[in-house]
Order: structure tokens, then sequence, then C-alpha cells
């Protein structure tokens, strides 16, 4: 009987996936049947992402697994009609673009490029800026995305702290861990990245109070998830002085919604969502490698811990 597979994103993906998917079910020793739609008894496991349409996996009376397409899966990890396993995507692609996003931003804070790009105006003004040893940067979160952008930035010599749920050793990155922990990762950090899930746990974890913890003129590089940050904290935090600049690439409402007054402010880089995605040729690997696992009866990768959201 062949593995019954519904493939349930954004329209638009479903050309750029299929043959990868079918190639790669193949190349697995898979018979299968690979669709958008098909009656909802007969499908074993779910390619899924939040703009499929799919909220109600009653139906779907012996599905074994649902497959994310998303490494952030907060918008599907409390749903109740969810029974079976779900595995969130962890793609080697997706982790390079991110690795390169925030070096290119901290690299931007930390070289003070804005400076000498936007003041073209005959101002001679030789200040060097510090050695990347002399520069702490703290990323929340220290998972595959953080630990991955933490590494890249030890590499280029930088004072790295990470700070995670559990404790971790990561050779030249200082890990923190636990609510004291984030005292201490805070408290020196010039830049701050958020890679943490927005979970009960994460949400507002930049908040008035954490903000303060901060040296004075601070910069926030989320790329994370809205809620990890309190907007009306960080607004004002960015109004006194305390914060220097933010870039933000993800929001409560997405989009963000044209009156939102972190368009307008002068020390806020709005970007649209788009500090890394999936790359369809390696995530294709990696939801087939499951599918396989999954028949083979052999543990699925990537699984996510319902009750820690993450
Ligand atoms: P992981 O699940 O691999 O890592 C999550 C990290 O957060 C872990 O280190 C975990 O700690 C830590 N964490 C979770 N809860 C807490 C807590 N309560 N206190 C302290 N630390 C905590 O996720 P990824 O690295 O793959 O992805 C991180 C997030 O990046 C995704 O959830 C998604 O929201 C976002 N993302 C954004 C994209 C974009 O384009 N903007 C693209 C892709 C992802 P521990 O290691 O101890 O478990």
């Amino acid at each position: 009987m062949p593995v019954n597979v519904l493939f349930s994103a954004r329209p638009a993906l479903w050309p750029v996936y299929e043959p990868l998917l079918s190639e790669g079910l193949r190349a697995a020793g898979l018979e299968f049947h690979l669709a958008t739609d098909m009656p909802p008894d007969q499908v074993d496991y779910v390619v899924y992402a939040p703009n499929g349409g799919l909220s109600d996996f009653t139906p779907l009376t012996r599905l074994k697994a649902v497959l994310s397409l998303w490494a952030g899966i907060e918008s599907i990890s409390g749903n109740q009609t969810l029974t079976v396993p779900l595995a969130r995507m962890v793609d080697h692609g997706l982790t390079e673009g991110m690795t390169e996003w925030v070096v290119g931003h901290v690299l931007r804070y930390h070289l003070g490029m804005d400076t000498h790009i936007t003041r073209q105006d005959g101002t001679w003004a030789p200040e060097a800026p510090p050695l990347a040893a002399d520069r702490h940067v703290c990323i929340l979160g220290l998972g595959t995305l953080g630990e991955a952008a933490a590494r890249a930035l030890a590499a280029l010599n930088f004072n790295v702290t990470g700070w995670s749920r559990t404790p971790k050793g990561i050779p030249g990155i200082r890990c923190e861990h636990g609510a004291e922990g984030l005292r201490a990762a805070l408290s020196q950090a010039e830049i701050v990245v958020l890679l943490l899930p927005d979970t009960a746990a994460t949400q507002n974890i930049l908040n008035a109070e954490t903000l303060t913890l901060l040296p004075k003129g601070a910069r926030i590089i989320n790329p994370g998830r809205g809620p990890l940050i309190d907007d009306e904290a960080l607004l004002a935090a960015l109004n006194s002085g305390q914060i220097g600049h933010a870039t933000l690439d993800v929001f409560r409402v997405e989009p963000l919604p044209a009156d939102h007054p972190y368009w307008a402010h002068p020390n806020v880089t709005v970007t649209p969502h788009i500090a890394s995605e999936t790359r369809p040729p390696t995530a294709a690997q990696v939801i087939c490698e499951n599918i396989r696992r999954g028949e083979a009866g052999e543990p699925f990768l990537h699984l996510v811990d319902r009750q820690l959201g993450y």
C-alpha cells in the first residue's frame, strides 16, 4: 500500500516541492502518493505550513505525523486536534541563511556602518571601531539557529554569551541559562540577538525590566518572533536612549501595520520576516528522511515537545 503524503502549504510552493519530495521518497525506496488534496481518512503524513489552511486534524484518522516546513511551530504546537508527533524544520539551508543575516546585522552595528553611509556631509571624523574581541554580543536562544550564529560570531572573535533554558557547553561561547543566567547574559551585552521560540515562557522576555539590565545604548536584533519583545517597553527604551537601535524582522502582527510606530521610528530598522527561510532542496531531504523513519519504525527527527512548545 502506498504512503499517502498530503502537502498543505502555500500553493506556490507545490511546484517547487513536488519534484524534490518525489525524488526523495523514491530514493528512500517508498511507494507513495503525494498530493495537495486527498480524502482525509487516507492521509499518513502532512507536510505542513501554517498558510496551507489546515487547522482541524480530527478527520485525519490514520495520520502518523505532521512534518513542518517551518522552524517556528507556535501556530500549531497548541492545536488540540493534533495528537500525533509534530516535527519542526531543521534545515541546513535555513540555518546558513540565518547565520549570514545575523552576522551581517551584528557587523552593521559593530562597525557603525550607518554613520558613514548616511553622513556624506564633508565631516572627516576618523574614529575606528573597536575590534570584535572588545564587543559583547549576547544570543538569546542556543538552539539550532542560535548556536550556529554564536559560533560564527565567535569565529570572528566577538565576545559571545549565549542563553538557553538548559545548561550548555559550547567552545568559545560563555553559556548562561535560566533566570539568573539571563541577568548575567544581558548585563554586558552591547548587541542582543533573539533566537528563541515563541512560547509562554519566552513571551516578553525583553520587557521594561530586562531592557534596563542592558548597558545604555545597547542594540537589539530580533529575527526570532515578535512576542519575545514587549513593544511598548522597547519603544520607551528607544525614546529614552536606553536602547540605541533595534533591527526587527518579526512582529506580533505580520505584515506590520502601516501605522505601527516602528515604521517611523528613526532608531528602528524593520525587515519583513526575511531573516531566513526554509530552502526546498535541503528541507525536502529532511521531510523525506522523516517519512522514511516513520515507515521503518525509527524515531522521528526534530520532534517538538508539545509541553514546552518548541
Ligand atoms: P530551537 O528549538 O533549536 O532552539 C530554541 C532555543 O531557545 C534553545 O536553545 C532553547 O533552550 C531556547 N529556549 C527555549 N525556551 C527557553 C526559555 N524559556 N528560556 C531560555 N531559553 C529557552 O529553535 P531554532 O534555533 O531552530 O529556532 C529559533 C526560532 O527562530 C524559531 O522558533 C523561530 O521562531 C525563529 N525563526 C525565525 C526565522 C525568520 O526568518 N525570522 C526563520 C526560522 C526560525 P534549550 O537549548 O535549553 O532547549
